[in-house]
């Protein structure tokens, strides 16, 4: 599958994709002041739509926002720029990439204080993160070495570029030692996230999951696995997670726009229940992909059609 396509939205206008370009003293580059999004465009019986459309504009929003850099553009108007960038591109599926960043403002680490964000919004045809067959076997993942920030450090509720050097470290190193994915504690030693993807605990049928304090992206398919997981009757419970917890779940699985949601069959070679996807994964996979197919009713209308009737 090609990750590319025609245009890129780029400040307002739509730019050929080999011409959307910026200068190597840009900010962002040096300094990691950049803010994105990962949202997906699903094909749906009704025709593409993007998931969770509003609530993806309003946390990149919100990203900026805690670092003082606003995006000059509504919510509103961000939604129908990104609609526009699927339609040009005449992408029905699509992993989409909305980026805000300082651009070439000089080299002062505090740019001018009217500074605004530049934006861009890719989109372009891309498969599960950890890969299709990941969705139905599991991965193997390890504890990282390296921990989360801590709190009052770098804020983790932002999605900034700068925040993906820790994603890299601890994703790189699992990568490294033959892992397909690396999962961080809090400075506090609790569990905290993927290097690309909040964690459910399964144990005795409940469902439980790090909270905002354990230095983790409030993601979006979390909310969604949550609401959704309530509605099947079952409990969650937003918790601190012992390391050693993960080694005695009934199942665990990761959540995440890009990664969807995945199973993780070992923990540190310490195999997970069953060591394959088990029951309550699964049920989560089936409703949440049922948005998308519409054997899930969205009843809370999170899917975003592209070409409104
Ligand atoms: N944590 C991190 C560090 C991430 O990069 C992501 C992916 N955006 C997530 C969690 C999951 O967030 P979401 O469900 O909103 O994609």
């Amino acid at each position: 599958m090609a990750n590319t396509a025609d245009f890129i939205w780029f400040n307002g206008e739509m730019v050929p994709w080999a011409d959307a370009n910026v200068h190597v003293l840009t900010h962002a580059m040096h300094y990691g002041t950049s803010v994105f999004e990962g949202i997906r465009c699903y094909n749906t019986p009704n025709g593409p739509a993007v998931f969770r459309h509003k609530e993806h504009m309003e946390r990149l929003k919100n990203s900026a926002k805690i670092y003082r850099f606003p995006i000059p553009y509504s919510t509103e108007e961000l939604m129908e720029a990104c609609r526009e960038t699927l339609r040009v591109n005449k992408l029905e599926s699509a992993y989409i990439r909305p980026l805000g960043f300082v651009g070439n403002v000089g080299l002062g680490v505090c740019p001018p204080a009217d500074t605004e964000m530049e934006l861009i919004i890719a989109a372009f045809p891309w498969g599960s993160y950890l890969g299709e067959e990941a969705l139905e076997n599991g991965v193997d993942a390890m504890i990282s070495s390296w921990n989360r920030a801590a709190p009052n450090t770098i804020p983790t509720a932002a999605k900034a570029g700068g925040n993906y050097l820790s994603s890299l470290l601890v994703g790189g190193e699992a990568r490294r030692h033959g892992y397909a994915e690396g999962i961080a504690l809090s400075v506090d030693g609790y569990l905290s996230e993927g290097a690309g993807e909040n964690i459910f605990v399964v144990r005795n049928g409940v469902l439980s999951t790090p909270p905002a304090t354990s230095a983790i992206l409030p993601g979006i398919t979390r909310d969604t696995i949550m609401i959704l997981a309530k509605e099947m009757g079952y409990e969650i419970r937003e918790e601190n997670i012992a390391r050693e917890a993960l080694y005695l779940a009934d199942e665990i699985f990761m959540t995440g726009t890009a990664a969807e949601i995945v199973p993780v069959r070992s923990v540190d070679q310490i195999t997970v229940g069953e060591g394959k996807r088990g029951p309550v994964t699964k049920q989560v996979q089936e409703a949440y992909f049922g948005l998308f197919n519409g054997s899930t009713e969205d009843k809370w209308g999170w899917l975003d059609p592209i070409y409104p009737s």
